[in-house]
């Protein structure tokens, strides 16, 4: 399989797909422009071979043509950064947009516009009514699906290459992330860069595991997360199971969980992973103790309790300082770690306390030689606030993408270029 090192782009029109999926504020400035970023090496590889590049991307969720949600609002900054002037095209589809990717020269870079202005590029039927019958709903899903292709047919024409770079969308088989590959042969797809080291980085940790192998999977509620326990209970050593999540267990075995945050319905469940960590060999590390507030907030009053004891009218917002002790324990002995979500409310400055533990001991654990990778937005919120994004092993761009592929499934997107 061709790569980013290994081919020459020299006199070829790549067709990217990106993820510029940015933020923006309300007069179209970019608020976070790390998405940009991480998609300039491979256009930058591709123009200094010698190569021309055609860029495509979504911008938010648009049920059609929307002038809010047009890629042309971050043109000049993308120019700033690749360090040429980028064209762009009105329509990602029509006269004007092959007519410019035609006269690319070797060096030059178009970007089309929004993809998704085209209800082809996901394949999902657009302005049923409400009330619409089963028989109109499959009409329209079966006619969107055959202009899916033919959608995806023309956006393949303009190149001679295909590359996929973007992670973010790498679980959708959408026109432009999947389908398109279809009209490329073997020897001109490939991942770019940011996509190669993202699957690099996911079965460094999934397939050729180093031991012991520690999770962390922190968040509000074990309810989306459940796919992911699942799996990660087949291949770790160690499961620490924290954040919100807590008083669920808590609760499941007997315990007084206050007003903490808890999934009443999912209690069984909770008991249901203890038995099968258990029957897996699986260490499953839970918090001990907590650090307790009177009221969701900041300033709330503070105290310590085991999380089973915790009295009404007050609720577990992070850790204690036990359970710090075991977690840090447990990541520091570690070869391989995966960390997926706080462990307490660490937005608010005085319940940060505990991720901050985590993210000490992740670093401290990279630094004698384990891989750690952070992945999943409030994770790498997590590591960016505390400052430790450039001392892990790699920090995941990815929120839907990766979580997938740790859930062990074949994200379309890569499946399309490598063939599994
Ligand atoms: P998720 O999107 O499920 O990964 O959840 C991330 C959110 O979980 C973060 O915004 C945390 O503030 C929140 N969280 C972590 N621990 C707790 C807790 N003990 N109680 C309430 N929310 C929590």
């Amino acid at each position: 399989m061709q790569t980013m090192d290994s081919f020459n782009f020299a006199g070829k029109k790549a067709f990217v797909r990106v993820d510029f999926n940015v933020p923006l504020d309300e007069n179209f400035n970019i608020t976070d422009d790390t998405r940009i970023r991480a998609a300039i090496p491979t256009l930058k590889k591709i123009l200094k071979d010698g190569g021309s590049v055609i860029i495509g991307s979504h911008l938010g969720r648009p049920k059609g043509t929307n002038d809010k949600l047009s890629l042309r609002h971050i043109l000049s900054h993308l120019s700033e950064l690749l360090g040429v002037d980028v064209q762009f095209a009105n329509d990602c589809i029509g006269e004007e947009a092959e007519a410019k990717a035609a006269a690319l020269r070797p060096g030059e870079a178009l970007l089309l516009e929004n993809l998704r202005f085209y209800a082809e590029e996901e394949g999902k039927p657009r302005g049923l009514a409400d009330d619409a019958s089963e028989e109109v709903i499959a009409k329209a899903k079966k006619e969107v699906k055959e202009s899916q292709k033919e959608f995806a047919k023309k956006l393949a024409s303009y190149a001679d290459v295909y590359v996929n770079d973007a992670f973010g969308t790498a679980h959708r088989a959408h026109a432009s992330t999947a389908l398109i590959a279809d009209y490329f042969d073997e020897g001109h797809k490939l991942f770019g860069h940011l996509l190669q080291n993202e699957i690099v980085a996911v079965e460094k940790v999934m397939k050729d595991t180093e031991r012991p192998f520690t999770a962390i999977m922190g968040g509000s509620k074990v309810s989306s997360k459940i796919e992911i326990i699942k799996n990660l209970l087949d291949k770790v050593d160690n499961l620490i199971l924290a954040g919100g999540m807590t008083y669920t267990f808590a609760k499941a075995f007997g315990g007084s969980i206050g007003d903490s945050i808890v999934e009443n319905d999912k209690l069984e469940l909770a008991r249901e992973l203890v038995e099968m960590a258990k029957a897996k060999g699986v260490n499953l590390v839970l918090a001990t103790d907590a650090k307790i507030a009177d009221s969701f907030s900041n300033d709330a009053r503070t105290n310590f309790t085991p999380v089973k004891e915790i009295p009404d009218g007050w609720e577990g917002l992070d850790i204690g300082p036990e359970s710090e002790k075991i977690f840090t324990e447990v990541i520091k002995n570690s070869k391989t770690i995966l960390w997926n979500g706080p462990v307490g409310v660490f937005e608010f400055d005085n319940f940060d306390k505990g991720s901050r533990a985590v993210s000490d001991a992740i670093v401290e654990a990279t630094r004698k030689g384990a891989f750690s990778l952070v992945g999943g937005g409030d994770s790498v919120a997590c590591v960016n606030k505390f400052g430790h994004a450039d001392e892990v092993s790699y920090v995941s761009t990815g929120g839907g993408a990766l979580l997938e592929m740790i859930e062990g499934k074949v994200l379309p997107g890569v499946k399309a270029i490598r063939g599994y």
